[in-house]
């Protein structure tokens, strides 16, 4: 009776994915580059590569690449995210701890609900894979913008 319930759970739950069950792949170069908004970034960013999961995944990000001194405002993330360099020198900072350089090959998890924010160095660029899940269609709060001061710290 007990693996009876949980065989009828588990199909009525995949029913979603297995409705939508070919794979996509999203071309290069098919989605135009976005830039990253006044208010969410300080300085010049770009998107590029977005992604986003279909049926019950919640999972989807892109690549984001930072000018010298471009950088998120501090935000935080509902069920976290990870970032994956993968081009020139960065930072990544939560509220009252240190500033780290993060560098390519570089993984960084920030965990759910930390207030942080994620850039390039004053000198290079940085480009990074961003990788979160979402909420009820959100994946992120944002909030104040870094300032001169806290970046420079
Ligand atoms: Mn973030």
């Amino acid at each position: 009776m007990k693996s009876y319930v949980l065989a009828a759970a588990v199909s009525v739950m995949t029913i979603p994915a297995y409705s939508n069950s070919e794979i996509v792949v999203t071309r290069a170069g098919s989605q135009p580059s976005s830039a990253g908004p006044a208010e969410n970034f300080t300085g010049s960013v770009r998107v590029d590569s977005r992604f986003q999961g279909s049926g019950l995944a919640r999972i989807g990000g892109g690549t984001v690449t930072f000018e010298p001194g471009a950088r998120t405002a501090w935000h935080s993330h509902p069920l976290g995210q990870t970032l994956i360099v993968t081009a020139g020198v960065g930072r990544v900072q939560e509220w009252d701890g240190p500033v780290q350089e993060i560098r390519p090959g570089d993984i960084a998890w920030i965990p759910p609900g930390v207030k942080h924010w994620h850039g390039a160095s004053m000198t290079n660029g940085m480009s990074h894979i961003a990788i979160s899940e979402s909420v009820d269609g959100s994946s992120v709060s944002w909030m104040e913008q870094v300032s001169e001061e806290q970046y420079r710290n």
